[in-house]
């Protein structure tokens, strides 16, 4: 069932370990390491390549404290069904494999992405295609995992096919970070594929711009050809995007791509990423730079996930100052006051 190019992965020994990476390397790192050779063809040869550090596992990871969750978003506390994860009532995550292309280290499912999880069972997909047909409510549904793209095309369009005659309604999002992290396997017949199944949107994650080599953003392209939009949803990571200019240079690379930038989250606190995370002032201060820079269209939402599974919270600067006898005092992103008056 899997993809044969998940397989091409580089071995540990090719990388030339600092000696913490290799000790939490022998430490047998959770979620297991797994780096594609497009990434590697990617690294600058720096030990604190931000391309390096969302892969390459270090001992800060071994350190948990308080707050850290094995499973930061309640997800298990949100499932009806097996690998089924409805956390708000229009929408539903369905946890296609645990599998990934490679695996980043401040991935917030890593309870479960790895080899071991496996993938979607016939019967397991069966159960949740019967349970969007009682769900009505239900208008979306994100494909997601693991990455699902290390599934093969047949078994994934079967997947998404299967879903689509239980509710030809729906609306899909395929979350992946494969055409980023393993371009080659945005193959012709997959889009192709991939456009038959349309509404469907495509959800990648970049995280610095980098990332978005000559061969991503063909890839992208692939996609956009067959009328399937991209969005971006990007993680907040310390040593990785806490730069203004760097979170600039990433929304500016995506929308010349047509890519939208919908999400940056804030780190969530899974358990060893404590080293990744932000101070919550410090990453709002950040944001509300980049706000003042760039579009709205360029802007992403900067959310957090409540911790347990409250749902998404937007994070952004109060523009609203407050009511004068004129009307509302607001503020631009850029420091501009001025007054918008009510309806009389
Ligand atoms: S690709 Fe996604 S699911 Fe896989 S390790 Fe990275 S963040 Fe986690």
């Amino acid at each position: 069932m899997i993809s044969g190019r998940a397989k091409d992965t580089i071995p540990p020994a090719e990388l030339n370990l600092t000696g913490d990476e290799q000790r939490a390397m022998d430490a047998g790192p959770r979620p297991p390491f797994r780096m594609t050779r497009h990434w590697f063809s990617l690294l600058n040869g720096d030990a604190d390549d931000p391309l390096r550090r969302q892969v390459i596992p270090g001992t800060a990871e071994s350190i948990r404290v308080a707050g850290e969750l094995s499973d930061p978003l309640g997800e298990e506390f949100h499932s009806p069904l097996p690998r089924l994860i409805h956390r708000y009532t229009d929408r539903a995550l369905v946890v296609i494999t645990g599998r990934c292309a490679l695996y980043c280290r401040h991935c917030f499912r890593r309870r479960l992405t790895g080899d071991n999880f496996g993938d979607i069972t016939d019967k397991q997909f069966e159960a949740i295609s019967i349970w969007l047909a009682e769900n009505k409510a239900v208008k979306e549904v994100l494909l997601s995992g693991g990455d699902p793209l290390t599934l093969n095309d047949r078994r994934l369009l079967k997947i998404i096919d299967r879903f689509r005659s239980t509710r030809p309604d729906i609306v899909l999002r395929l979350a992946t970070r494969m055409p980023i992290v393993d371009p080659g396997r945005i193959t012709r017949s997959l889009v192709r594929g991939l456009g038959r199944r349309r509404p469907l949107w495509v959800v990648i994650q970049a995280n610095h711009p980098r990332e978005l080599s000559t061969e991503a953003l063909r890839s992208i392209d692939s996609i956009q050809r067959r009328g399937i939009p991209v969005i971006n949803q990007a993680v907040l990571l310390r040593g990785v995007n806490d730069d203004v200019e760097i979170l600039e240079k990433l929304s500016r690379a995506l929308v010349s791509a047509g890519v939208k930038p919908y999400y940056l989250f804030q780190g969530d606190p899974a358990e060893g990423t404590n080293h990744f995370r932000l101070p919550l002032d410090e990453a709002r201060r950040l944001t509300e730079e980049l706000r003042s820079r760039v579009s709205g269209l360029a802007m992403p939402v900067f959310a957090v996930d409540l911790p347990g599974g409250g749902g998404k919270v937007p994070l952004g600067a109060d523009h609203v100052l407050g009511r004068t006898d004129d009307g509302w005092k607001l503020r631009t992103p850029d420091g501009r006051e001025g007054i918008y008056p009510d309806p009389s």
